[in-house]
Protein backbone atom coordinates (compact mmCIF):
# COMPACT_ATOMS: atom_id res chain seq x y z
CA UNK A 1 0.00 0.00 0.00
CA UNK A 2 3.19 2.78 0.79
CA UNK A 3 4.23 1.87 -3.04
CA UNK A 4 0.89 2.69 -4.66
CA UNK A 5 0.87 5.60 -2.02
CA UNK A 6 4.59 6.80 -2.75
CA UNK A 7 4.34 6.22 -6.78
CA UNK A 8 0.41 7.01 -6.96
CA UNK A 9 0.90 9.64 -10.11
CA UNK A 10 3.50 7.10 -11.98
CA UNK A 11 0.78 4.01 -11.38
CA UNK A 12 -1.89 6.82 -12.53
CA UNK A 13 -0.34 8.10 -15.65
CA UNK A 14 0.70 4.13 -16.28
CA UNK A 15 -2.48 2.66 -16.04
CA UNK A 16 -4.16 5.44 -17.85
CA UNK A 17 -1.89 5.71 -20.83
CA UNK A 18 -0.34 2.03 -21.29
CA UNK A 19 -4.39 0.93 -20.98
CA UNK A 20 -5.27 3.40 -23.65
CA UNK A 21 -2.53 2.02 -25.56
CA UNK A 22 -3.40 -1.90 -24.79
CA UNK A 23 -6.70 -1.39 -26.03
CA UNK A 24 -5.61 1.14 -29.07
CA UNK A 25 -3.48 -2.58 -30.21
CA UNK A 26 -6.60 -4.66 -29.15
CA UNK A 27 -8.75 -2.21 -31.25
CA UNK A 28 -6.36 -2.87 -34.27
CA UNK A 29 -7.32 -6.41 -34.50
CA UNK A 30 -11.03 -6.44 -33.80
CA UNK A 31 -12.52 -2.98 -33.97
CA UNK A 32 -16.27 -2.99 -34.67
CA UNK A 33 -15.60 -0.27 -37.33
CA UNK A 34 -13.24 -2.15 -38.80
CA UNK A 35 -11.07 0.87 -38.57
CA UNK A 36 -12.95 2.87 -41.24
CA UNK A 37 -12.00 6.63 -41.50
CA UNK A 38 -9.81 6.62 -38.07
CA UNK A 39 -8.16 9.96 -37.66
CA UNK A 40 -4.76 10.44 -36.12
CA UNK A 41 -5.89 13.86 -35.79
CA UNK A 42 -8.86 13.00 -33.79
CA UNK A 43 -6.37 10.22 -31.98
CA UNK A 44 -4.43 13.85 -30.71
CA UNK A 45 -7.26 15.47 -29.81
CA UNK A 46 -7.87 12.98 -27.73
CA UNK A 47 -4.95 11.95 -26.22
CA UNK A 48 -4.36 15.78 -25.48
CA UNK A 49 -7.53 16.26 -23.50
CA UNK A 50 -6.34 13.07 -21.70
CA UNK A 51 -3.33 14.48 -21.15
CA UNK A 52 -4.36 17.36 -20.01
CA UNK A 53 -7.43 15.92 -17.47
CA UNK A 54 -4.39 13.87 -16.09
CA UNK A 55 -1.86 17.24 -15.10
CA UNK A 56 -4.80 18.92 -13.95
CA UNK A 57 -6.55 16.27 -11.83
CA UNK A 58 -2.93 16.38 -10.08
CA UNK A 59 -3.25 20.14 -9.63
CA UNK A 60 -6.49 20.27 -8.66
CA UNK A 61 -6.05 17.66 -6.01
CA UNK A 62 -2.97 19.24 -4.80
CA UNK A 63 -5.33 22.68 -5.03
CA UNK A 64 -7.95 20.83 -2.49
CA UNK A 65 -4.77 19.22 -0.17
CA UNK A 66 -3.46 22.78 0.17
CA UNK A 67 -6.60 24.68 0.88
CA UNK A 68 -7.65 21.77 3.68
CA UNK A 69 -10.81 20.91 2.51
CA UNK A 70 -10.15 17.04 3.42
CA UNK A 71 -9.95 18.10 6.85
CA UNK A 72 -12.56 20.15 7.06
CA UNK A 73 -15.05 18.26 5.18
CA UNK A 74 -13.92 14.62 7.45
CA UNK A 75 -16.66 13.91 9.63
CA UNK A 76 -15.60 13.22 13.82
CA UNK A 77 -16.29 9.32 12.64
CA UNK A 78 -16.90 8.03 8.97
CA UNK A 79 -19.62 5.36 8.84
CA UNK A 80 -17.17 2.64 8.04
CA UNK A 81 -15.69 3.76 11.36
CA UNK A 82 -18.70 3.87 13.48
CA UNK A 83 -20.01 0.61 12.05
CA UNK A 84 -16.06 -1.20 12.30
CA UNK A 85 -17.26 -2.44 8.54
CA UNK A 86 -15.63 -5.72 7.68
CA UNK A 87 -13.81 -5.06 4.14
CA UNK A 88 -15.85 -6.60 1.61
CA UNK A 89 -18.73 -4.98 2.79
CA UNK A 90 -17.00 -1.77 2.25
CA UNK A 91 -15.95 -2.61 -0.88
CA UNK A 92 -19.56 -3.21 -1.77
CA UNK A 93 -20.82 -0.29 -0.22
CA UNK A 94 -18.01 2.17 -1.43
CA UNK A 95 -19.45 0.99 -5.53
CA UNK A 96 -22.69 1.01 -4.32
CA UNK A 97 -22.52 4.81 -2.72
CA UNK A 98 -19.72 5.96 -5.07
CA UNK A 99 -21.86 4.75 -8.53
CA UNK A 100 -25.28 5.86 -7.40
CA UNK A 101 -23.34 9.55 -7.28
CA UNK A 102 -21.77 8.93 -10.84
CA UNK A 103 -25.85 7.86 -11.88
CA UNK A 104 -27.09 11.21 -10.89
CA UNK A 105 -24.32 13.07 -11.79
CA UNK A 106 -23.95 12.03 -14.99
CA UNK A 107 -27.67 12.74 -15.41
CA UNK A 108 -27.71 16.05 -14.09
CA UNK A 109 -24.81 16.55 -17.05
CA UNK A 110 -27.80 15.56 -19.68
CA UNK A 111 -30.55 17.54 -18.02
CA UNK A 112 -28.85 21.39 -17.13
CA UNK A 113 -27.95 23.06 -20.30
CA UNK A 114 -24.73 25.24 -18.44
CA UNK A 115 -23.31 21.02 -17.84
CA UNK A 116 -24.79 19.70 -20.78
CA UNK A 117 -21.93 21.87 -22.79
CA UNK A 118 -19.14 20.67 -20.96
CA UNK A 119 -20.50 16.92 -21.21
CA UNK A 120 -21.16 17.65 -24.66
CA UNK A 121 -17.19 17.72 -25.13
CA UNK A 122 -17.59 13.35 -24.86
CA UNK A 123 -20.40 12.92 -27.06
CA UNK A 124 -19.94 15.15 -30.11
CA UNK A 125 -17.02 12.27 -30.88
CA UNK A 126 -18.55 10.79 -33.94
CA UNK A 127 -16.61 7.41 -33.62
CA UNK A 128 -16.38 5.58 -30.75
CA UNK A 129 -12.98 3.87 -29.50
CA UNK A 130 -10.57 3.59 -26.18
CA UNK A 131 -9.44 7.51 -27.10
CA UNK A 132 -12.99 8.29 -26.50
CA UNK A 133 -12.88 7.66 -22.77
CA UNK A 134 -10.89 10.15 -21.84
CA UNK A 135 -12.31 12.58 -23.74
CA UNK A 136 -13.68 15.11 -21.26
CA UNK A 137 -13.91 18.58 -20.30
CA UNK A 138 -11.14 19.52 -17.41
CA UNK A 139 -14.55 20.68 -15.59
CA UNK A 140 -16.11 17.63 -16.26
CA UNK A 141 -13.80 16.15 -13.66
CA UNK A 142 -13.01 18.71 -11.38
CA UNK A 143 -17.17 18.98 -10.50
CA UNK A 144 -16.84 15.50 -9.76
CA UNK A 145 -13.90 15.66 -7.57
CA UNK A 146 -15.87 18.20 -5.44
CA UNK A 147 -19.00 16.24 -5.65
CA UNK A 148 -17.04 13.02 -4.83
CA UNK A 149 -14.68 14.00 -2.04
CA UNK A 150 -17.25 14.75 0.65
CA UNK A 151 -18.79 11.38 -0.07
CA UNK A 152 -15.36 9.36 0.25
CA UNK A 153 -15.07 11.26 3.23
CA UNK A 154 -18.11 10.84 4.74
CA UNK A 155 -17.90 6.89 3.98
CA UNK A 156 -14.43 7.39 5.33
CA UNK A 157 -13.02 4.78 2.51
CA UNK A 158 -9.81 3.47 3.17
CA UNK A 159 -7.22 4.02 1.06
CA UNK A 160 -7.03 0.09 -0.43
CA UNK A 161 -10.60 0.40 -1.20
CA UNK A 162 -10.43 3.88 -2.58
CA UNK A 163 -7.42 2.44 -5.17
CA UNK A 164 -9.61 -0.43 -6.05
CA UNK A 165 -12.83 1.57 -6.71
CA UNK A 166 -10.12 3.60 -8.84
CA UNK A 167 -8.70 0.27 -10.55
CA UNK A 168 -12.14 -0.91 -11.25
CA UNK A 169 -13.70 2.30 -12.79
CA UNK A 170 -10.65 2.95 -15.23
CA UNK A 171 -10.90 -0.79 -16.26
CA UNK A 172 -14.10 -0.37 -17.09
CA UNK A 173 -14.01 2.78 -18.49
CA UNK A 174 -12.12 1.60 -20.91
CA UNK A 175 -13.29 -1.65 -21.83
CA UNK A 176 -16.64 0.18 -22.43
CA UNK A 177 -15.59 2.52 -24.65
CA UNK A 178 -13.35 0.73 -26.68
CA UNK A 179 -13.86 -0.13 -30.36
CA UNK A 180 -14.43 -3.85 -29.44
CA UNK A 181 -17.38 -6.14 -29.71
CA UNK A 182 -17.84 -9.03 -27.50
CA UNK A 183 -20.28 -11.93 -28.46
CA UNK A 184 -23.55 -10.69 -28.45
CA UNK A 185 -25.45 -12.92 -25.86
CA UNK A 186 -22.15 -12.73 -23.45
CA UNK A 187 -22.09 -8.53 -23.69
CA UNK A 188 -26.12 -9.09 -22.66
CA UNK A 189 -25.48 -11.05 -19.93
CA UNK A 190 -22.44 -9.18 -18.57
CA UNK A 191 -24.30 -5.91 -18.97
CA UNK A 192 -26.94 -7.23 -15.89
CA UNK A 193 -23.49 -6.93 -13.78
CA UNK A 194 -21.51 -4.22 -15.35
CA UNK A 195 -21.25 -1.97 -18.61
CA UNK A 196 -20.46 -3.46 -21.13
CA UNK A 197 -19.50 -2.09 -24.87
CA UNK A 198 -22.57 -3.04 -26.11
CA UNK A 199 -24.47 -1.21 -23.24
CA UNK A 200 -22.45 2.05 -23.37
CA UNK A 201 -22.56 2.05 -27.30
CA UNK A 202 -26.26 3.23 -26.80
CA UNK A 203 -25.25 6.20 -24.88
CA UNK A 204 -23.26 7.67 -27.58
CA UNK A 205 -25.68 7.01 -30.45
CA UNK A 206 -26.94 10.76 -31.73
CA UNK A 207 -30.78 9.37 -30.99
CA UNK A 208 -31.80 11.54 -28.47
CA UNK A 209 -33.36 8.87 -26.42
CA UNK A 210 -30.58 6.79 -26.68
CA UNK A 211 -27.96 9.44 -26.08
CA UNK A 212 -30.37 9.95 -22.41
CA UNK A 213 -30.25 6.55 -21.28
CA UNK A 214 -27.58 3.68 -19.75
CA UNK A 215 -25.79 6.70 -17.53
CA UNK A 216 -24.22 3.55 -15.58
CA UNK A 217 -20.33 4.26 -15.18
CA UNK A 218 -18.82 0.85 -13.64
CA UNK A 219 -21.83 -0.56 -13.10
CA UNK A 220 -25.66 -0.34 -15.01
CA UNK A 221 -27.94 -1.41 -11.81
CA UNK A 222 -29.15 2.72 -11.34
CA UNK A 223 -30.39 2.84 -15.14
CA UNK A 224 -32.32 -0.99 -14.65
CA UNK A 225 -33.98 1.08 -10.97
CA UNK A 226 -34.46 4.21 -12.56
CA UNK A 227 -35.80 2.92 -15.88
CA UNK A 228 -32.99 4.72 -18.17
CA UNK A 229 -31.60 1.21 -19.64
CA UNK A 230 -31.87 0.31 -22.97
CA UNK A 231 -29.97 -2.46 -25.18
CA UNK A 232 -29.88 -2.18 -28.27
CA UNK A 233 -29.09 -5.48 -30.62
CA UNK A 234 -25.71 -5.23 -31.80
CA UNK A 235 -27.44 -5.32 -35.77
CA UNK A 236 -28.79 -2.36 -34.80
CA UNK A 237 -26.27 -0.93 -33.13
CA UNK A 238 -24.42 -1.12 -36.61
CA UNK A 239 -26.99 0.96 -38.47
CA UNK A 240 -26.88 3.49 -35.79
CA UNK A 241 -24.74 7.23 -36.08
CA UNK A 242 -22.24 8.05 -32.90
CA UNK A 243 -22.17 11.42 -31.90
CA UNK A 244 -24.51 14.23 -31.99
CA UNK A 245 -26.54 15.62 -35.05
CA UNK A 246 -24.65 19.22 -34.22
CA UNK A 247 -21.34 19.71 -33.80
CA UNK A 248 -20.07 17.07 -36.26
CA UNK A 249 -17.46 18.95 -38.30
CA UNK A 250 -13.37 17.92 -37.40
CA UNK A 251 -13.52 21.64 -36.61
CA UNK A 252 -15.44 20.50 -33.73
CA UNK A 253 -13.16 18.61 -32.31
CA UNK A 254 -9.98 20.49 -32.01
CA UNK A 255 -8.96 20.50 -28.74
CA UNK A 256 -9.13 24.37 -28.44
CA UNK A 257 -12.45 24.11 -29.39
CA UNK A 258 -13.47 21.89 -27.50
CA UNK A 259 -12.00 22.95 -24.68
CA UNK A 260 -14.18 26.53 -25.44
CA UNK A 261 -17.37 24.70 -26.38
CA UNK A 262 -18.66 25.46 -22.89
CA UNK A 263 -18.62 28.97 -24.20
CA UNK A 264 -19.24 28.63 -27.97
CA UNK A 265 -21.86 25.32 -27.65
CA UNK A 266 -24.44 25.48 -30.84
CA UNK A 267 -27.34 23.10 -32.07
CA UNK A 268 -27.09 23.92 -35.34
ZN1 LIG B 1 -23.18 11.16 -21.24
Amino acid sequence: MDFIQKHFTQIQFAATFGGILVFMLVESFSARTSGQGQSVLRWLNNLGLAWLNFVIFLYFAYFLHVVGLAAWLTPVEPLYTRYALPTWLMVLLTLVFLELLSYWFHRAMHRVPFLWRIHAVHHNDTQLDVTTSHRHHPFEGMLYMLISLPLFLWLGVPLGVAYLYFALRLAVVLVSHADIRLPEQLDRKLSLLLVTPGFHYSHHLSEQRYTDSNYGTVVPWFDYLFGTASYLPQAKLNTQQVGLNYLRTSTDSRIDRLLALPLIFRKD
